[in-house]
């Protein structure tokens, strides 16, 4: 493939200490110069292209580390494909996938390598897997970081899926055992299985009655064990999804004692809250749940202390029949509708409409859905960054741009999305994958990324 150099000249560009007009040079896929604006001109002969965004912002490619893409095994649900076509269009230009829906589950080495098989020629993005630790493979860790897994998932609550078992205790102190002795980071679906069997579970259409049957006690009672396991057996852990404000103090004082543990939430508890939730419109059901305003402040407090490492997406998709979406003759119950928030690619937009009616900077977005997530899989240095030396991943964002939410004109699976009708702001106008333009309608060349940890 024929590498070009290019400049990318913008008054916007988003680079590690802020935001500023800046020329960036891209050789052979890579950053290799920041310049200042206007400093570098398209008549030199050594540089084959002059892309000036104006003032369009010029952000690095966000790094998305929770990814449910379901192939093989639940394809019509999504696949890898169409999760990456929607990743490129949403500016997201690295995934991790997440080692459930599929089938098999990234549990074991044929498993992965079945993933990276099917995988194979179908991504848009760059594109790496975590595996799973569940109740027996503690044997098949090793053996998996070794093949370049990012860490390893595990649930402390059922997973929603039979082929993939949640650990009791007993399977959890000999996984984070293991994994503190590989090096590897545990990255857990925080919800305490007594607390939710407690919890009334009444079926129906009312989102406040699916809501009462997920509290915030049990996320708060799963960290705090979590953490206690974590303290004793010195494994790195990151507690994926937090939607409870509740989670909060425990994380904090877990860090002042000195326990290794990050944590991220997701854009639909920072935009999306309890209250504006149709009754029956399944497709904002996820687990954990979607909670009240006065939580979701508490969770932005939060994200500007720095207590979260990213924002990414569980983009957890489904087909419109399991969600029991009325449209599609379901009959909306919250209780049996399958769990989980399709939009991968609007995390971006999402997630910039709130931050700027909140008071943030795109630097901010930026911090919060590229380089903290690419630090939390160790790929600072290579992803995440507008620095030199890191792969040239990177977004034309025109910030002020509005658009209506078409769930048919988005390029995951199923048209299901809890933004559909919303007014979001903010547009991904070109994304390039180290230096290449991403077309959807043209052949991928993402690549299958390990972990070198
Ligand atoms: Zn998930």
């Amino acid at each position: 493939m024929q590498q070009s150099t290019a400049v990318i000249r913008s008054r916007r560009v988003v680079l590690p200490d802020g935001e500023r007009p800046a020329d960036v040079l891209i050789r052979d896929g890579r950053i290799e110069q920041i310049a200042a604006h206007g400093s570098l001109l398209a008549g030199d002969a050594q540089l084959a292209e002059l892309i000036d965004l104006g003032n369009t912002a010029l952000l690095p490619g966000l790094v998305d580390t929770h990814v449910h893409v379901n192939e093989p095994g639940r394809t019509e649900w999504e696949g890898f494909a169409t999760a990456t076509r929607a990743a490129a269009a949403g500016g997201v230009t690295t995934i991790i996938d997440m080692p459930l829906n599929s089938i098999p589950p990234t549990t074991t080495v044929a498993g992965l390598e079945i993933k990276r098989k099917i995988a194979e020629g179908q991504a848009w993005v760059d594109l790496g897997f975590w595996g799973g630790a569940v109740p027996g493979n503690t044997g098949d860790l090793e053996g998996l970081h070794r093949a370049g897994v990012f860490g390893f998932k595990s649930f402390l609550a059922p997973s929603g899926v039979d082929e993939f078992p949640h650990v009791e205790q007993a399977d959890l102190e000999a996984a984070l055992t293991e994994q503190a002795r590989i090096g590897a980071l545990a990255i857990i679906h925080a919800e305490d299985p007594a607390v939710l069997d407690a919890a009334p579970h009444t079926p129906g259409v009312h989102y406040r009655d699916f809501l009462a049957s997920r509290p915030d006690d049990a996320e708060a009672a799963a960290v705090a064990r979590l953490l206690d396991t974590a303290r004793r057996t010195g494994a790195r852990v990151h507690i994926l999804h937090v939607s409870s404000a509740a989670v909060l103090p425990l994380l904090a004082q877990a860090r002042a004692d000195g326990v290794q543990v990050t944590a991220e939430t997701c854009p639909h508890y920072l935009t999306l809250a309890a209250e504006e939730v149709p009754d029956g419109d399944t497709a904002f059901k996820c687990c954990p749940p979607i909670r009240d305003e006065s939580n979701r402040d508490l969770l932005w407090a939060a994200l500007a202390a720095g207590e979260f490492i990213g924002i990414v997406s569980d983009h957890s998709p489904s087909t419109p029949d399991v969600k029991l979406l009325k449209e599609y003759g379901g009959n909306g119950d919250f209780l049996a509708a399958w769990g989980g928030i399709a939009s991968l690619q609007l995390g971006l937009p999402a997630i910039w409409t709130e931050a700027r009616r909140r008071g943030h900077a795109l630097s901010d977005v930026v911090r919060w859905m590229s380089e903290g997530p690419a630090s939390l899989v160790g790929l600072t240095g290579t992803k995440g960054a507008i620095a030199v030396g890191c792969d040239a991943d990177l977004v034309a964002f025109d910030p002020d741009a509005e658009f209506a939410v078409d769930p048919h004109g988005l390029h995951h699976r199923n048209p299901v999305t809890p933004y559909a009708g919303k007014t979001l702001t903010g547009s991904v106008t070109t994304t390039w994958l180290r230096g290449r333009v991403v077309d959807v309608h043209a052949a991928p060349f993402g690549r299958q990324i390990l972990s070198n940890r």
